[in-house]
């Protein structure tokens, strides 16, 4: 017989299914045992007489064989899928014994030590909140692949072996065995690529792209994160606003009905006006309802826009605020490449701010090369390091660059946010600590001598 799933046992009243799982509970009610069974589609009850199931221990798989039956009225559960019905055990097939878990599963375990969760993230991952988030978070990335392809977007992969990308962040390097002596860099995101696609032709690309960034613990970050990736050709600041606008009002439409948008279209506010008025450039727009606290159903976006294309480093020198391949808004082109009012010129960056927490930003591309240039040259670089370090997007820039611009959209963020989540450890299937270490893992460790020796590198003494 063929293993169905419990949500399928329903279709088979009268009639004699197999189903496997976990024992979630047990309830021995003298001559009779009552079985919780769980699997990926829920909870199917088990019935059997005592002796059949006296071994048997919570969290042991197992596979049982029986008929489907309807339960006495009283015994009716309306808050299972499979509640009217229950299997008689025929025969039950032990498949694989378990010690007692580290912790328990019921609930949604935010009482527990995120230690303890991280360590067993796989026992962790049994418990029905973070199956929801987790098979959420499916659900959006699946919704958002076909809208992008339905409008023309075509998802191509990047390399995760790449070269070092000015994101303000700090490079995760990989040491290279067959160049020895070289590494590589983990991408900060596929900012390059995602430009170098437009210089070949592909106009709309996408990418659900995992980010990598070596920064300190701060806040509510890991070390590697997903975003929604994109890029298009031949646009402006409005294309992508509507574009994503779009695609965020016809997400939570779809897959979180219950939310409410508090304002269509997203409200602009300038990073000057939103210093000003909210001390922020990630302001909370939602207007509570009168006297009442803040509804978590609702979900206030907006854009900040207009941020300063540079500010002073902690020397004498200035950097980027954002994204060093923006362009400067039109007005102030004359400005960058004159060099002049350097702290007045203003990115195309687009920021979008969720309840307060930013999930997503872009801008328009600098698609001129002397222009990004002399943004290298405000930064710092001499024009040697800007050879070594961009002579490839500059020479890319010399056959044919359509103008062009795109966004990236912090998934994990959003998730959180979408699924009424504080942290974003809790919609990722394997997040780290703060410091990010893998608990479960073990990851980072110390790799053997023969591997060290491989890659020519020797440690420095502690
Ligand atoms: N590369 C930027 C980031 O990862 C996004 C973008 O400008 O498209 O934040």
């Amino acid at each position: 017989m063929k293993r169905i799933l419990n949500k399928e046992t329903n279709k088979y009243l009268d009639k004699k299914v197999k189903t496997a799982g976990w024992v979630d509970s047990i309830r021995s009610h003298g001559k009779i045992t009552f079985i919780d069974l769980r699997d990926v589609s829920g909870i199917l009850q088990l019935v059997c007489k005592a002796d059949i199931a006296k071994e048997i221990r919570p969290e042991w798989v197992i596979e049982v064989e029986g008929k489907i039956s309807k339960r006495p009225n009283k015994m009716i559960n309306p808050k299972l899928k499979t509640g009217e019905i229950e299997l008689f055990i025929d025969e039950l097939k032990v498949l694989s014994e378990a010690e007692t878990i580290p912790f328990s599963i019921e609930g949604d375990g935010y009482d527990i030590s995120e230690e303890k969760r991280m360590t067993h993230r796989y026992i962790d991952l049994r418990r029905q909140r973070l199956k929801r988030n987790i098979t959420d978070r499916q659900k959006a990335i699946s919704f958002i692949r076909s809208f992008l392809e339905e409008d023309g977007f075509v998802e191509i992969e990047t390399p995760m072996l790449t070269k070092s990308t000015p994101e303000g962040a700090r490079d995760f390097v990989v040491p290279s065995r067959l160049q020895a002596g070289k590494f590589y860099a983990l991408p900060q995101s596929p900012q390059q690529y995602k430009q170098l696609l437009q210089i070949a032709g592909f106009e709309k690309y996408f990418q659900i792209a995992r980010c990598l960034r070596d920064e300190d613990p701060r806040g509510d970050r890991q070390p590697e994160h997903t975003q929604l990736d994109l890029e298009m050709s031949f646009i402006d600041q409005e294309d992508v606003i509507e574009l994503i606008e779009k695609l965020f009002i016809s997400l939570v439409k779809k897959l979180y009905p219950e939310k409410k948008i508090q304002e269509t279209p997203f409200p602009r506010i300038t990073y000057s006006q939103a210093m000003k008025k909210y001390k922020t450039d990630r302001p909370d727009l939602r207007n509570p309802p009168a006297g009442g606290k803040k509804d978590p159903n609702l979900l206030a976006f907006c854009w900040v826009i207009d941020f300063p294309f540079f500010k002073k480093t902690d020397g004498d020198g200035w950097t980027f605020t954002h994204n060093p391949f923006s362009a400067p808004k039109p007005e102030f082109m004359d400005d960058l490449l004159k060099k002049k009012n350097v702290k007045s010129i203003l990115t195309s960056q687009y920021d979008i701010v969720l309840n307060g927490s930013e999930v997503g930003g872009g801008s328009i591309r600098n698609h001129q090369s002397e222009a990004l240039e002399v943004v290298f040259e405000i930064i710092g670089y001499k024009k040697q390091e800007v050879k070594e370090n961009f002579g490839h997007m500059l020479e890319a820039f010399k056959y044919g660059v359509p103008p062009h611009g795109g966004i990236a959209s912090g998934l994990d963020r959003l998730l959180a946010i979408l699924l009424g989540e504080e942290t974003i450890r809790e919609v990722i299937a394997f997040p780290k600590t703060g410091d990010s270490r893998d608990l479960m893992m073990n990851a980072p460790s110390e790799i053997s001598k023969t591997q060290l020796k491989e890659l020519k590198i020797k440690l420095w003494e502690k």
